[in-house]
């Protein structure tokens, strides 16, 4: 049944299912629970595209896990990143001598992660890793260490499970590229 106003009529294709992304967090879960053990971690996700993604992986890690949310903006147009990154919501506690885990939704040119980790880096965290959903192929201007990657997704602006477009998709269950006509609308 299509409704008027139906987000998924605006997707030309489908990169991730819901079933893939399912899956995949479900992995990465197990990994990083291996990895952290008992271990407390503080997951820092960062809003808002990484709010979808933290819920789900929390919820398959298996460690002792904290939340906590920043939020940044960079300036510039809405696809495309400029690296001047401001800090518009910060940490609500300190990190000092914790583990932590920053959550991002997707790096692309990668100067948003840079920026963030070098200011969380300053606040002498115990350790300091990333996990990301979806990493854009051969885009990265700036090199991250980046332990845990979901996807290696094409270079293609992609919307859902978190990401937007002028702040809509985010609510789709999987992540797809929108039709052309959408952008010139
Ligand atoms: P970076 O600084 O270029 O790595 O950009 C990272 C941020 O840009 C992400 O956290 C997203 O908010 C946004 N972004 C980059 N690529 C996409 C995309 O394909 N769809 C939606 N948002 C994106």
């Amino acid at each position: 049944m299509e409704m008027r106003g139906d987000m998924h009529k605006d997707l030309e294709h489908i990169v991730l299912t819901e079933e893939q992304i399912r899956e995949r967090i479900a992995e990465l879960g197990a990994e990083i629970s291996a990895d952290y053990g008992d271990e407390p971690i503080l997951l820092i996700a960062v809003l808002r595209g990484a709010a979808l993604f933290v819920a789900d992986l929390s919820r398959n890690i298996t460690s002792p896990v904290e939340l906590d949310f920043m939020a940044v903006s960079s300036y510039g147009s809405s696809t495309k990143s400029s690296g001047v990154v401001r800090i518009i919501k910060d940490l609500d506690e300190g990190i000092e001598d914790r583990h932590v885990l920053v959550i991002e939704d997707i790096l692309d040119t990668g100067l948003t992660l840079k920026y963030l980790l070098k200011n969380l880096a300053s606040r002498k965290p115990r350790s300091l890793e990333v996990c990301t959903l979806l990493s854009k192929q051969g885009k990265q201007r700036v090199p991250i260490s980046c332990k845990y990657v979901g996807f290696d997704v094409p270079d293609e602006f992609v919307v859902g499970y978190g990401l937007d477009y002028a702040e809509r998709y985010r609510n789709l269950p999987y992540v797809g590229v929108l039709k052309p006509a959408v952008y010139s609308e």
